[in-house]
């Protein structure tokens, strides 16, 4: 596998306060990207960021042909850019494209340009805890034709975006009950651009109505618990975390899989399964209900403080300060800044 690289003369690193670098509000200089053609992946680069030329006929943009993924690269003291566990990102990607009829990527093409493209951007790499160097690959159908039939040919592409802690203040949630993100036997389980756009009407009443998100239920009864808006839930019952099962309608979060498999090695109670919102309701009634919380790549974790379900508030005065959720938070942002002992070896080192 050759990678050609073409360097920008206009490097934006000057130019960017990194003590002052919203969400992905910036880019970094340069992306990875290959093309898809007659069964082969081909063309792999590195070029300076910037536009793509794009068919108005392509079915990226008329069927929505298209998935990504989103991690994040660190560095420590050691001054080596490292990944935490791309392979949970790589086959998820590779989940995805084929439940949107996508080709897929070899694991050995997709970690090599990761690794080449993260390494290439290391200066990019904010240094303090809980910044990052947040990773976006990205594929999109290529082919002009208006036939619905999968595209012939594709276009894959990594870009990274430099990201400062994301510090979210807890987020108050209402369930909704009357618009449905997935179904099983959907696409809920793929990172498609689709179920974003679908989901966006349900957040915007939620917020006129004063809060922050949408907790997402099961249609057509709506008391199964899905999903926190883009983010995977837990909730604290008792001394047991539970968590909803994949029904097909959940998306299976790289950081849903981290904090399962760091309870169960701290000998935390875990329950992966269905959940419904009338017991939910019932342990907070008898005072059992002591946390909830959002997982996800951008913020970690999401702290909750109010959940309102059927007029009925639920508040968590002491979201964020203590707990399970902190407890996660800083676990996982001290493995990726050194500062906690990678002894399971989750961090790949990228050179
Ligand atoms: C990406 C995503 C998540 C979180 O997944 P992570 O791998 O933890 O970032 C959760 N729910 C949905 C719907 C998502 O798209």
């Amino acid at each position: 596998m050759n990678i050609t690289i073409t360097r920008t003369e206009n490097s934006k690193l000057d130019h960017i306060d990194f003590n002052n670098i919203p969400f992905g509000k910036y880019t970094s200089d340069h992306m990875f990207v290959m093309d898809y053609d007659n069964g082969d992946w081909k063309d792999f680069r590195i070029v300076p960021y910037q536009n793509f030329q794009i068919d108005p006929q392509s079915k990226a943009l008329q069927y929505c042909q298209c998935i990504f993924e989103g991690m994040k690269a660190t560095i420590g003291s050691d001054n080596i850019p490292k990944l935490l566990r791309p392979d949970l990102n790589i086959k998820r990607f590779n989940l995805s494209a084929e439940r949107m009829c996508m080709p897929t990527i070899p694991e050995d093409i997709f970690l090599k340009a990761l690794k080449t493209i993260v390494n290439h951007e290391k200066a990019w790499i904010p240094k303090e805890e809980g910044s990052a160097l947040y990773v976006r690959p990205t594929m999109f159908a290529t082919e002009n034709a208006l036939s619905v039939v999968p595209s012939s040919s594709y276009t894959f592409y990594i870009y990274t975006a430099p990201a400062q802690p994301y510090f979210t203040t807890p987020v108050k949630l209402i369930t909704e009950q009357e618009l449905i993100r997935a179904v099983p036997g959907g696409t809920g389980e793929a990172k498609t651009g689709g179920n974003y756009a679908g989901s966006l009407l349900a957040s915007q009443l939620a917020k006129k109505k004063g809060f922050d998100q949408i907790i997402w239920l099961e249609g057509p009864d709506f008391k199964k618990v899905q999903e926190a808006g883009m983010m995977n839930l837990f909730f604290v019952i008792g001394d047991t975390v539970l968590t909803p099962a994949l029904s097909g309608a959940v998306l299976k979060g790289t950081t849903r899989n981290y904090f399962l498999d760091i309870l169960k090695e701290k000998n935390i109670k875990v329950e992966v399964r269905d959940i419904y919102m009338d017991e939910v309701l019932e342990a907070y009634k008898k005072g059992d209900l002591n946390e909830a919380f959002g997982s996800g790549t951008a913020a970690v974790v999401s702290h909750i403080s109010e959940i309102t379900h059927n007029n009925i508030q639920m508040l968590f005065p002491n979201a964020g300060k203590t707990g399970i959720a902190t407890m996660l938070y800083d676990e996982i942002n001290g493995l990726r800044s050194g500062r906690i002992a990678d002894k399971r070896q989750w961090l790949v080192p990228v050179s």
